[in-house]
Formats: structure tokens, sequence, C-alpha cells
């Protein structure tokens, strides 16, 4: 009998947990437990519309007040979970109090990695939560602070595109040899970012951050590997996030750069799933790639997995099979008048097919890998995208993947 269900995480994917219950007829108690104090909202506006003014922060609460209380939740904000102990069913939190739980779904999401002895220095930031975006969104305001971005993934470069529209003199650090490489590969991440140039941002890749300097106080430069200085008034820490799953190391669950999961999102203990940014799972929509087991830190994974988390959940306290949980992934970003959208994967070592457009501009291309197609990339070209998003879920071949371009390309 499940009668009590406790989410830890109260973001995206633990609010869609949480709602589905709800929408699945479960009326027995729900406890969303939150690190942060905040009612839930979405981050994707903290890098874009939140950091450059242009929204406040009520414009992006996931949900209004009256629709929590619609959800009937006891909400724990702004106490995290400490710990669990899958065999006693508990989880502990950071105020003291034990909850015990029937079923329990773990969204804890993601977290900034920090550099190697990352100085705590005024001005050195990080970009995950409504507080990092509001403090950035002061600090650049004026358009008179010397950026330096350390990391040219997808949440830096907007950073990057946003500072550089407030007036921000930016420099981009990354040490790779090419900008979104883990995303997009050398050869699309170098095509995509080329904007940030043709706006004056001073892009470097291939350089080696030796440290970040201050005053004792503030911080004043970035020291580079061949030890030349950048004077810095911001340093934002963009070089990406781990899961996190700190709390849960005693707990015997098994994890693995995140919480290793089986195709249905439940976790090695009995009754506890997790979903979103912190899940790792077996994703047959990518059976025979090179990287079917994944972890995926995109806005739609963390809410389409919420749901399937929750849904899973009942249907085994029902004594019904659980479905796994197979999905395209789809992503989008927004840097300058670049809007990007991808589809699906992308590695390094993928064939890739440019079938509108050109790189210097709007363009789409496809990503193919062992005879099969593995992702599609669009700039500026919305129309060209989402119709691949079924054909990557059927598991197209590379021949079928071309001939739709062919049939779709302008
Ligand atoms: C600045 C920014 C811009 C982004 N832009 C895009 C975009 O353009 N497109 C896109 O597809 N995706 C984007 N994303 C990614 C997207 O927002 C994430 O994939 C999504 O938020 C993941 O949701 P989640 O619920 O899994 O985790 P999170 O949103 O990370 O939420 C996890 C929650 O759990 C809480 N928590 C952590 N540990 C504990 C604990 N021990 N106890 C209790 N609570 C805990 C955290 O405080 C947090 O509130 C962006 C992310 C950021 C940060």
């Amino acid at each position: 009998m499940m009668r009590h269900v406790v989410v830890v995480g109260s973001s995206l994917a633990g609010l869609r947990a949480c709602e589905t219950l709800r929408q699945e007829g479960f009326d027995g108690e729900i406890t969303l437990v939150g690190a942060e104090t905040e009612i839930p909202y979405d981050r994707p506006p903290l890098s874009k519309k939140v950091l450059a003014g242009e929204w406040d922060s009520d414009r992006i609460r996931l949900r209004k007040a009256d629709d929590f209380a619609g959800l009937a939740l006891n909400m724990r904000l702004g106490s995290p979970a400490v710990a669990l102990r899958p065999d006693s069913r508990i989880v502990s939190l950071a105020d003291g109090s034990e909850l015990p739980f029937d079923g329990l779904v773990i969204a804890t999401g993601a977290a900034p990695r920090r550099l190697p002895n990352q100085p705590d220095l005024d001005g050195v930031v990080e970009l995950r939560t409504l507080a990092n975006s509001i403090d950035l969104r002061d600090r650049i305001a004026d358009g008179t602070a010397r950026v330096t971005v350390i990391g040219a993934g997808f949440i830096g470069l907007e950073v990057a595109a946003t500072a550089r529209q407030r007036g921000c003199a930016v420099t981009v650090l990354e040490g790779a040899p090419a900008p979104l490489i883990r995303g997009l590969g050398a050869e699309m991440g170098t095509a995509v970012a080329a904007v940030h140039t043709r706006h004056d941002v001073d892009l470097r890749c291939g350089v080696g951050v030796a440290g970040v300097e201050g005053d004792g106080t503030r911080v004043t430069d970035v020291r580079l590997a061949d030890g030349s200085l950048i004077a810095s008034d911001v340093v934002v820490v963009g070089v990406g996030v781990a899961p996190a799953t700190q709390w849960l190391v005693d707990s015997g669950l098994q994890l693995g750069d995140g919480i290793i999961c089986d195709a249905t999102l439940h976790t090695s203990a009995p009754g506890i799933y997790a979903a979103g940014d912190c899940a790792r799972w077996p994703n047959a929509v990518f059976a025979g790639f090179d990287d079917e087991e994944m972890r995926i830190e995109h806005w739609t994974n963390a809410a389409e997995q919420g749901a399937a988390a929750a849904r899973n959940l009942l249907a085994v306290a029902r004594g019904e099979a659980a479905t796994p949980y197979e999905s395209v992934p789809f992503f989008w970003s927004d840097q300058f008048d670049s809007r990007i959208q991808f589809v699906g994967r992308a590695r390094g070592g993928d064939e890739v097919h440019v079938f509108a457009g050109d790189t210097s501009g709007s363009f789409a291309a496809l990503y193919g890998f062992a005879g099969r197609l593995r992702g599609v990339l669009g700039v500026n070209m919305p129309r060209l995208v989402m119709p691949f998003r079924a054909l990557l879920a059927s598991k197209a071949t590379w021949p079928e993947a071309l001939e739709k371009a062919r049939t779709l390309a302008p």
C-alpha cells in the first residue's frame, strides 16, 4: 500500500513528478523536499532574459502559488536531504527531521563544477540558481565590467552573449580545441560559436587556465598557462556540472556519474526512482550506438523523466509493469540572434552532413554514426529540426535521413 511519496529536488523534474502523481489519481501524501527556499522556477532564462534584466523572477515560476495549493504538497523547502536509508525507507533532512516513505523519486539535478584551486573572491561566480543569475545580472548591468567566461559550453556561451549585449567586454576561455565540442563536435561547435566572434567576443580555444587571481578581496585577473593575464572584473566559471548525488554516497544506491537506473528509471533499490539531470539510464532509442547509457542535462528530458518516473512508481505499486523511458533528447540555446536547436545526440567523429543553408549563418546538419542517424542540428532553422525527432525515434538509417533531408531542404 503506497500512502506517502517523497520527492527530493524541488525543480523541474521533481515538480513534474508531483503533478503526475496527482494526475494519475494518487491521493496519498506527497512531500516535496528542496535545498533551495524558492518555489520551483525555470532555469533556461537564468542565462538569457533574467540575466539580461528583461524578465523578473516572478516570470519564471514553474507554477503559480494557487496551482501549488491544488497539488496538496507538503513542501519542505530550504532543508536539503542529507542521507537515504533504502532498507528502512527513510530520507534524512539537514534540519534533523526524518521522512519515512513508501515511494521515492530523486530529482536533485546537477551542480556546477569548480576549478581546481578556485579562490573565494568577490566577482568569481557560477550560474545555476536564480540567486546566481540576479547577482550576475547586477554585476553586468551597466556594461562596464570586463567579463571572462571560463568554459565554452552552452551556458558559458549564453552568458557571454548576454553580457556582450549589455555592452561588457567579454573574453571566453576554452581548454578544448573548439567551443561546444561536447555537445556538437569540433566542426559544428566552431561554426555555431562563430556568432560570438562576429559580435566581438574574444573567444580563445585550446588555452589552459593556470589560476584566478585577486587582491585578497576581489578578483583582478585570470592567469593563463603561458603566464599572461586577462584583467577581469567578473569571472564566470562555466566548466560543466556534476550530478547532485553527494548526499547518496553512503546510501548503497548504485552511483556512477549519476544515479544508475534501469530502462524504467528505477534505481538499484526497490520503490526508488530517479529523474532529470541526476539520472543515468539506458535509452533504447540509441541501442547499438556507442553511448546508449546516458545522463542528459536538458530541460525537455527533465520534464519528461519526472513524469515517467512517477507513472512507473504508481504502476509498480499497483502490480502493473513499468514502462521503459525511451526518448529522443532535444535542447535549444539562444546566443545573440542564433536560435540553436538539436535533436538526438552528437559525438566527435560522427559523420556530419550540412543539408540546408551554410555554416557561416543559418543552417541545418545531420549527424550519423554506424549507418544510422544520430542527431540533427539547426541554427535558425526550426522547421528543419523537429521533423527528425520522429525519424530518430524510429531508428532511421543514414540513407533514410539523407532522403528526408532532401525532401525538407528549401
Ligand atoms: C543557466 C541555465 C540555462 C539553461 N538553459 C537551457 C536551455 O536553453 N535549454 C535546455 O534544454 N536546457 C537548459 N538548461 C538545463 C535545464 O535547466 C536542466 O536540464 C533542468 O533544470 C534539469 O532539471 P532537474 O529538475 O533535473 O534539476 P535541477 O533543475 O538542477 O533541480 C534540482 C533541484 O534539486 C535541489 N537539490 C539538490 N540537492 C538536493 C538535496 N540533497 N536535497 C534537496 N534538494 C536538492 C536543487 O537545489 C535544485 O533545486 C539550462 C540550465 C541552466 C542552469
